[in-house]
């Protein structure tokens, strides 16, 4: 198929690109590089063997998007493009509205404009909240309980609502628990800006001696060791999940929504005690007060994605951190 990929040059959106054009499908990527680097081009060619065309461009421009899903024949969107950092959104509500639901709603009227009705789109286990029991399962009540989240939470109500109207649009809604990893390669991987917000990059870059130690957010959650848990996901387990949902979307002739995870929780000190063993150095960390808005554990029931898409994780906890250390030092050696 001919694809269109927003944000495609980003952490997820690249590992899918590199997926797509691996099975075959004709990669368009539009970024306008605010969280990203155009190199990145050059670097899924190399991991895919097929290069992605790259167009420079904002989601926001509905005329921009309209003249590349006409101009390129496209058939089908993934759309990763987003602001996605939760404590940057309560300090730029505006600048998360605008560009995330802004954003989606340009490029949704220009595909009704161009009569393209296949969409996937990246939302978030944020929209959960903070679940009421774990493993949390897609019929859980949604509540965005940031502005961050909030913007998916809209976009998937926009969404809806447009399948409900329009017949022949089909969107695949993918729930993503915590994303971590690196292409195994090393070419592809996440590219903080300044401190990283989430918890593995930064691991990763206390393990190579960039910073001195990991500030672990509360040691009094009632889990089994007190830190936060989470459902980390290897981003080449989530890429693919992408290629399987736009095949599910052509096959079955409906919408779909569900959780991507792996079904496992890891608390903060359970993902030090992997990074460690994965980098064969000590990683100093110290126990400060919980982060505001963080909730104690959220970790996925995943069984959905399995019986609709035949999709399940395969690489668990110690893959993520081998390759999220594989990555973080050859970037370290090439910047
Ligand atoms: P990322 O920042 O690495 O990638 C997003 C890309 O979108 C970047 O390349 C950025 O330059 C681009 N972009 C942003 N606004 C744009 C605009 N208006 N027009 C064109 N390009 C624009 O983030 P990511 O981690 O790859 O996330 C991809 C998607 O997955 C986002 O929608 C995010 O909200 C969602 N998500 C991410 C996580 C996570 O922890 N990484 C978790 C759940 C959901
Ligand atoms: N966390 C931490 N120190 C950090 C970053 C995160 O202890 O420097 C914890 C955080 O409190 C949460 C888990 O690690 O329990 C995952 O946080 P992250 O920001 O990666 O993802 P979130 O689930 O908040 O989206």
């Amino acid at each position: 198929m001919r694809l269109l990929v927003t944000g495609g040059t980003g952490f997820i959106g690249s590992h899918a690109c590199a997926d797509l054009l691996a099975r075959g499908h004709e990669v368009t990527i539009v970024d306008n590089l605010a969280n990203s680097r155009a190199d990145v081009v050059e670097r899924i060619a190399a991991v895919a063997g097929r290069r992605p065309r790259f167009i420079m461009g904002d989601v926001r421009d509905r005329d921009a998007m309209l003249a590349v899903l006409r101009g390129q024949g496209i058939e089908g969107v993934l759309h990763f493009a987003a602001l996605k950092a939760v404590a940057e959104s309560w300090e730029k509500p505006l600048a998360y509205y605008d560009n995330n639901v802004g954003g989606s709603l340009a490029l949704l009227h220009a595909m009704q404009e161009a009569s393209v009705d296949l969409l996937v789109f990246s939302s978030s286990a944020t929209v959960y909240g903070d679940p009421e029991h774990c493993p949390v399962d897609e019929t859980a009540p949604r509540r965005g309980t940031n502005p961050y989240a909030r913007t998916k939470l809209m976009t998937e109500d926009i969404i809806a609502d447009i399948a409900s109207q329009r017949r022949t649009f089909r969107a695949a809604t993918l729930r993503y628990f915590n994303p971590a990893g690196a292409h195994p390669s090393g070419l592809l991987g996440e590219e903080p800006s300044g401190v990283p917000n989430n918890l593995m990059p930064y691991v990763a870059q206390v393990a190579a001696g960039e910073r001195s130690e990991v500030q672990v957010f509360g040691g009094d959650y009632p889990t089994p060791d007190g830190t936060g848990v989470r459902d980390y996901i290897h981003v080449v387990d989530l890429a693919r999940a992408h290629s399987e949902a736009l095949e599910y979307l052509v096959r079955e002739q409906r919408c779909l929504t569900v959780n991507l995870g792996t079904g496992r929780g890891y608390s903060v000190l359970d993902v030090i005690t992997a990074f460690e063993r994965a980098c064969g150095r000590t990683i100093p960390r110290k126990l400060v007060p919980r982060r505001s808005g963080d909730v104690a554990a959220c970790y996925a029931d995943a069984s959905r994605a399995f019986e609709l898409l035949g999709w399940r994780a395969r690489l668990g906890i110690e893959r993520m951190c081998e390759d999220a250390w594989r990555w973080q030092s050859r970037r370290a050696a090439r910047d």
